[in-house]
């Protein structure tokens, strides 16, 4: 079955009130904490572990567990775990899989609150982190030590938008026992899954394209078999708790994942491919254009791009003109986070450690939205005449 028609098709678990079953489309919303036993006996198991079912609301109530078991299957995992932001997902993942004296290679391309987290919170318990190029890919040997045990992708990166070779990454890391990571957030499981290519652990920011209305928090991690175990194990240990009214509006998105992607990609896409001619404009950095410095590895690994990419200008702008400019946007919010219906517009000025072509130049980034395409075209060719 087609993806999307599986998703819509979920089954879920039945609640039954007078001898009927409830049968809803969407999954009830059971709040925790407390989970009442139907006796003293069903206690007593819950309390030696014997208890088959539900005990307390960090258990992962039904709407959760019907969220992870939805991306489960479009990542193509074993199992799925959901965490209370993309963030949060991001450092229980790297927690989970590390210990003091171990090394962590991170692209420099990732999220900067995930190196953040790497400096300044993991180096506090003896783990030692540095960074390999964010285009990096068959050369990942020359920055692997004795005592490296994780990988930690992202791709395209944030603002900046590079492809790692994955295939030479995976392969390397494959012979030398090291965990693979990729925060596959910017394509969803519909046009990325890197647990297909390889890698062994697929990080989502749901907060993005997944729950698609800006209007949650929420992060997700996907396992294969090969650390499944030991995730599910850390993940009840650290007894995380997701709102289940989170997991309930993910899942939602989750089922109108592809009509929405579909648009944002053809919209982008269309202003992307006009911006790269329009006189002003330097570079168009969309991994889905064929000037993008990895559009070849794009075509490789990714099956459709989605509607986040950045530009820089011929004319580096100077910081009044460029707070003209995006004062003057009429349908793009300024500010941060993507992936929701409403377009949006960030800048900023992004070190690579590659020197690429954008270092030191401000790469203006949109967020492609729902809204009609042309609208978004002329609002931005309007805004373009506050730069001169
Ligand atoms: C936003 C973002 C995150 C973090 O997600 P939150 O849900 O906002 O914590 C992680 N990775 C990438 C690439 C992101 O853009």
């Amino acid at each position: 079955m087609e993806e999307q028609t599986k998703i819509i098709n979920q089954t879920i678990q039945d609640t039954v009130i007078g001898n009927k079953k409830i049968r809803t489309i969407n999954p009830p919303i059971h709040n925790g904490s407390t989970i009442l036993f139907e006796s003293y006996t069903d206690l007593m198991l819950a309390n030696k572990g014997e208890y088959s079912g539900l005990t307390y609301g960090t258990d992962r109530m039904v709407a959760q567990r019907a969220f992870e078991e939805a991306l489960c299957d479009l990542e193509k995992g074993y199992i799925c775990r959901a965490f209370q932001s993309g963030i949060s997902a991001i450092s229980h993942a790297l927690l989970a899989c590390t210990k003091a004296g171990d090394h962590i290679l991170i692209c420099d391309n990732v999220y900067w609150p995930t190196s953040n987290f790497c400096n300044k919170i993991l180096t506090k318990f003896g783990i030692e982190i540095s960074y390999a190029p964010a285009d990096v890919g068959k050369n990942i040997g020359d920055y692997l030590r004795d005592n490296t045990v994780l990988i930690f992708m992202e791709s395209p990166g944030s603002n900046s938008f590079e492809i790692q070779d994955i295939e030479p990454i995976v392969e390397t890391a494959q012979d030398r026992n090291i965990i693979t990571m990729m925060d596959a957030s910017w394509a969803t499981p519909l046009y990325h899954k890197p647990l297909e290519l390889g890698i062994d652990v697929s990080i989502q920011s749901v907060t993005k394209y997944i729950a698609g209305h800006s209007d949650i928090l929420m992060g997700a991690v996907t396992v294969n078999n090969k650390y499944g175990d030991l995730f599910a194990d850390y993940y009840k240990t650290c007894e995380i708790y997701t709102s289940p009214s989170d997991c309930y509006t993910s899942l939602k998105g989750l089922k109108t994942l592809k009509v929405r992607m579909t648009q944002h990609e053809q919209s982008a896409l269309g202003i992307a491919q006009w911006l790269e001619k329009h006189p002003l404009v330097d570079k168009v950095i969309h991994p889905a254009l064929s000037s993008h410095p990895q559009h070849n590895r794009w075509k490789k690994y990714f099956r459709g791009a989605s509607g986040l990419f950045g530009f820089t200008l011929k004319e580096e702008p100077d910081s009044e003109s460029l707070a003209r400019f995006m004062d003057n946007l009429q349908l793009f919010g300024i500010g941060y986070s993507w992936g929701g219906f409403k377009s949006l517009i960030t800048a900023g000025k992004y070190h690579r450690s590659n020197g690429s072509d954008y270092d030191n130049k401000t790469i203006i980034r949109l967020n492609i939205g729902l809204e009609d395409c042309s609208d978004l075209q002329q609002d931005i060719e309007k805004a373009f005449y506050q730069l001169n």
